[in-house]
């Protein structure tokens, strides 16, 4: 029989689990119709919907690892954190709930502000309409307001109510970089940031801050994401090489709740994943 050649390892997608729309199965299913040879779902501060995306790619014959994102707290852009081939049972699994406890807390002031704006809704009708499993967000709140007819569209959800600074926005609790990268690696995973092109800095004051990042034991940069023009990406492989970084890729897929965007977009190519489980392999040694 002839070998296939693996070609495309889109390593950021969500499902349902934290802000996607499609759940697991369905997410395994699209992968395989689109022709990706490999997977990595990275929900938002959980690791709830791995069992039953495993259990399908295994099905399908797709390969699939392990995979969450996090949030850090930075300025002035946004520092995301993805965590791969760690142990869903290590001691990251405790401290992801003190992630979903924060969400928890903060989910009902959002929406006793709606409430106080005339748009009541229950959290209980959130996770109905938005079929959230686990991690409810402002995009599950968004698309109720929508299905409940309070605004035109997911957008004006979030323009006018749920962005930050807009008057139904509560901030959530956040760790910082250096405790994301451990709860990573005392579990046996790598850290990559995620979107690098997101913390919204340029020339010296973006290496130095990448620098600090490689102190704290980052392992890599996302280099192909959508967020990326082809000068970000000859940016942050060049920033990888200088730092001894890994580069990785994904689509960061959300079904509906990012239209433009199909699964296994950008062409991540599998080398990314096969340089990913070098590290992982040596890491856990
Ligand atoms: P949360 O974790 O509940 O604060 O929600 C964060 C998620 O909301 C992000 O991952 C995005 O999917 C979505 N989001 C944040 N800001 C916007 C925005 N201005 N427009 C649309 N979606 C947004
Ligand atoms: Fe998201
Ligand atoms: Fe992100
Ligand atoms: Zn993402």
């Amino acid at each position: 029989m002839p070998t296939i050649m693996k070609t495309i390892a889109d390593l950021h997608m969500h499902t349902n689990h934290s802000d996607g729309t499609l759940n697991p199965t369905e997410l395994a299913r699209l992968a395989k119709a689109q022709k990706v040879d490999a997977v990595a779902l990275t929900d938002h501060d959980t690791v709830t919907g791995i069992g039953e995306l495993v259990e399908e790619t295994n099905r399908l014959g797709l390969e699939a690892i392990v995979g969450v994102e996090l949030s850090a707290n930075f300025r002035p852009g946004t520092l995301h954190i993805l965590g791969y081939g760690f142990d869903t049972e290590g001691p990251i699994r405790d401290k992801l709930f003190g992630f979903q406890k924060a969400r928890e807390e903060r989910n009902p002031r959002i929406l006793e502000r709606l409430k106080g704006m005339g748009m009541p809704m229950t959290l209980a009708q959130v996770k109905e309409i938005s079929r959230a499993q686990g991690q409810v967000g402002r995009p599950h709140i968004a698309q109720t307001m929508m299905r409940m007819g309070y605004v035109a569209s997911y957008e004006e959800a979030f323009e006018r109510f749920l962005t930050k600074g807009a008057p139904a926005y509560v901030p959530k609790a956040t760790w910082g970089a250096q405790e994301c990268i451990d709860m990573i690696h005392e579990s046996g995973g790598v850290a990559v940031i995620a979107h690098p092109v997101q913390m919204k800095l340029q020339g010296l004051e973006l290496e130095s801050r990448i620098g600090e990042l490689v102190e704290m034991g980052l392992d890599g940069l996302e280099v192909v994401h959508p967020d990326h023009g082809p000068q970000d990406q000859g940016l942050f492989q060049s920033l990888a090489e200088r730092f001894g970084l890994l580069t990785t890729g994904g689509s960061d897929f959300h079904g509906d709740h990012k239209p433009g965007i199909q699964l296994g977009q950008g062409r991540p190519p599998y080398i990314f994943l096969e340089k990913l489980r070098e590290r992982i392999r040596k890491r856990r040694h």
